[in-house]
């Protein structure tokens, strides 16, 4: 079971540097996690806020990325655990991070995800809802730092049929990239993972987030 530091070396050959690895750790125990950490591991990415709350305390110090859907109702769980939520989707959901992140003194740095191929079984906006969303967040939520933005593109045996969207994704984040406003720096164009991270990074993503190739298939 300990592949996870060849995995990890593998993944990191096939990366320029600039590129961020986060590890995806749902499913995985805090020792697998931390043996990853042991490992050179410095992000690591949950889809659920109860997993984090869970392993929280047991994790070596490390960054928090919340990757998956985020319910309104559990940001205030994780509001001063996670240091970037890649999930925004939606005025709503920003609006209770603004405030949560106001209350406990901090800026929350969050990319729009955006549903790039407008799949109905992911979350996410569409590609031309994306600057009207970023324009009402900056408009209206002082808490909030607009870092760039995050796609899950469809599942594809062949990589190369996911292309287009990466593709289309880096477009968008470049023209976004020149609005100016204090509360905008684009950063990271979060896409690509175990079965298509090598395309993605092709098309310009910074921000990969991997579970499988670094800890093996994951049993639920
Ligand atoms: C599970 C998950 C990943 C990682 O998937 P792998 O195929 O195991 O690398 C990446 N991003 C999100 C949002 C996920 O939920």
């Amino acid at each position: 079971m300990d592949n996870i530091r060849e995995n990890i070396a593998k993944i990191n050959e096939k990366k320029p540097d600039n590129v961020l690895l986060v590890a995806v750790t749902k499913t995985r125990t805090a020792e697998e996690i931390n043996r990853a950490i042991d490992c050179g591991i410095t992000d690591i990415g949950e889809n659920k806020v109860q997993e984090i709350l869970e392993k929280y305390e047991y994790v070596k110090p490390v960054r928090w990325h919340m990757i998956g859907h985020l319910q309104t109702n559990k940001v205030k769980y994780i509001i001063d655990k996670v240091s970037l939520i890649h999930s925004v989707d939606s005025l709503k959901l920003a609006k209770e991070i603004n405030k949560r992140a106001a209350n406990k003194g901090l800026t929350m740095d969050i990319l729009i995800q955006v549903n790039v191929a407008e799949e109905d079984s992911k979350y996410g906006i569409k590609v031309e809802e994306t600057e009207p969303l970023i324009k009402e967040i900056l408009n209206n939520f002082e808490h909030i730092r607009v870092r760039g933005l995050m796609t899950i593109a469809p599942f594809e045996e062949n990589p190369e049929n996911v292309r287009k969207y990466f593709r289309q994704l880096k477009s968008l984040f470049d023209s976004l990239a020149t609005i100016k406003h204090e509360r905008l720096d684009f950063k990271y164009l979060s896409m690509g993972m175990t079965n298509d991270y090598e395309v993605a990074i092709e098309e310009g993503s910074n921000l990969i987030r991997i579970g499988t190739a670094i800890f093996g298939e994951r049993n639920y």
